[in-house]
């Protein structure tokens, strides 16, 4: 076998700073290290998420090469990961480079963007330091990243081109990891990049970064456009962030990779100023929980509530209560509502079986219920065990389109008219197959609440439009309402937060 000889690595997991810690077990289920993670780049339905299989489907297609699989660590996101655990990553990761050191053409990092490590907040930083420490730095560097990172100047120098996505929800992963594979090539075969850097005090509200509509749209087209007009242009990438990883180097950015250093400069200019134009639309409209209960019960057309605040993509537990119990409380029917991690719950109902009634309490202190957790509080409420399931299924839609995801032991369980999904592992609801699998019919029901800040608008949007859609205002650990948060390190003054921030374009030495 012959071919280019290319380091693969990954850290994949964005993280939430006001979140409990991600563990080991967190990583359990999608950790890849050595050939086991080209076996699961490869597979029909992989478990890792798309970009890294992206990348090794076009690289086989390119030719021969010789991958040099390290490690790839995936993970729900979460809270800042426990700090023995990204130790233990980064010997994995120094081990396996040390043994290719002057054995490699390049190499192809995934990285989320908006990890947080116990004591470092910027690991991913961290991790292409160790790359350029160990491989030099004339190796290249590909590395791609959510659009939801929160861009550290480390990110951005230490690698050469940088790849982010373009799509919120995210449905352009494989694509993106396809690219980083194609500037791979290029790079390997002598081809020197240049990126340019733009970072602005506007931490964005999780709901105003859309990408089909609106003010973070417009900004991607707009470079899109440019790219599409000069061939000196490698990637524009419009990074929005992510507010809760609370860290200094918060802030929506531009990155512009370019094959001339002033294309990418007078780019990033145009985009950052752009942004900062529409800079007073990156704003949360919410709909008050009361307001979400009387068109849950009133609307002519079927609704989907999305309960933002309780996000598991951002961290949050996937588990209050608040929509469910107004619901309940209200008699809505014809609902259905998921999926809520509860694994107390979901054995329960497989224990009792089948058509077994029960007094379903959520949220038990002896649960996974974190004690000083102010969210997830508890709710009972009687209940019959409609189906079950082992919970493994295959997305069918959306980010999850055809990947592995196991959600544990799972039941659906009857409230009044509320169908309610239960799940023994934390995951956000962004594939009808969650409901489906259990034999429930989304397109039968009129109130569809999904655990999920966004990424339900790829995988839902067959059965509702952009109008059917409610963010409902409840509290939770991803509330999009920012000020309800106590900021520990995000740079200030910064918007939304601060109307007074300001912000202009750098002096640039000509
Ligand atoms: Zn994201």
């Amino acid at each position: 076998m012959n071919g280019p000889r290319v380091a693969l690595l990954g850290f994949s997991i964005e993280c939430n700073r006001f979140a409990p810690p991600a563990e080991r077990e967190d990583f359990a289920h999608r950790w890849f290290e050595g050939e086991a993670m080209l076996a699961d780049a490869r597979a029909a339905a992989p478990r890792m998420l798309a970009e890294m299989p992206g990348f090794v489907a076009d690289m086989d297609a390119a030719g021969p090469w010789r991958p040099r699989p390290i490690l790839l660590a995936m993970a729900e996101p979460n809270g800042p990961v426990r700090g023995s655990v990204f130790a233990g990553m980064m010997a994995i990761w120094r081990r396996g480079l040390e043994a290719l050191r002057g054995e490699v053409d390049g190499v192809y990092c995934v990285l989320h963007g908006a990890g947080l490590a116990e004591g470092d907040d910027d690991p991913e930083g961290t991790v292409q330091q160790l790359v350029r420490d160990i491989l030099g730095p004339e190796v290249p560097v590909v590395c791609s990243y959510d659009l939801h990172a929160n861009v550290s100047d480390r990110m951005v120098a230490l690698c050469d081109v940088f790849v982010g996505y373009r799509t919120n929800p995210h449905l352009d992963l494989r694509e993106r990891g396809a690219e980083s594979a194609r500037h791979l090539r290029r790079l390997m075969g002598g081809l020197r990049a240049h990126r340019a850097f733009r970072r602005l005090p506007i931490v964005a509200p999780t709901v105003s970064m859309l990408t089909a509509q609106g003010p973070y749209a417009e900004v991607i087209n707009l470079g899109q456009e440019r790219q599409a007009g000069d061939p000196r242009i490698l990637n524009v990438s419009v990074m929005g962030g992510f507010a809760y990883g609370d860290t200094p180097f918060n802030g929506m950015a531009i990155i512009v990779t370019a094959t001339e250093a002033e294309a990418a400069e007078a780019l990033a200019d145009e985009l950052a100023l752009a942004t900062w134009e529409r800079r007073h639309r990156f704003v949360a409209h919410l709909t008050p929980l009361e307001d979400a209960v009387r068109r849950a019960k009133e609307s002519p057309v079927p609704l989907a509530f999305a309960d933002v605040a309780d996000n598991p993509g951002g961290g949050a537990r996937g588990n209050t209560m608040y929509i469910l119990e107004a619901f309940h409380k209200a008699d809505v029917r014809d609902c259905l509502v998921g999926i809520i991690h509860d694994p107390l719950l979901a054995a329960e109902a497989h224990r009792l079986g089948r058509g077994a009634r029960l007094t379903a309490r959520f949220n038990r202190p002896q649960g996974t219920l974190a004690a000083d957790d102010p969210f997830s509080r508890p709710f009972a409420a009687e209940a019959e065990v409609r189906a079950l399931s082992d919970g493994r299924v295959t997305g069918r839609r959306g980010i999850y389109a055809n990947t592995a995801v196991d959600l544990g032991p799972t039941a659906a369980l009857q409230i009044g008219g509320i169908t309610v999904v239960v799940v023994s592992r934390r995951a956000q609801c962004a594939d009808p197959v969650f409901f489906e699998h259990l034999g429930l019919d989304i397109g039968a029901a009129r109130a569809v609440v999904v655990k999920s800040r966004g990424h339900f608008r790829g995988g839902f949007d067959e059965f509702f439009r952009h109008e059917q859609i409610v963010e409902v205002d409840c509290p939770g650990l991803t509330s999009p309402i920012l000020s309800r948060f106590d900021w520990k390190r995000l740079p200030r003054p910064v918007l939304p937060l601060d109307p007074d921030a300001s912000w202009s374009l750098p002096a640039r030495a000509r």
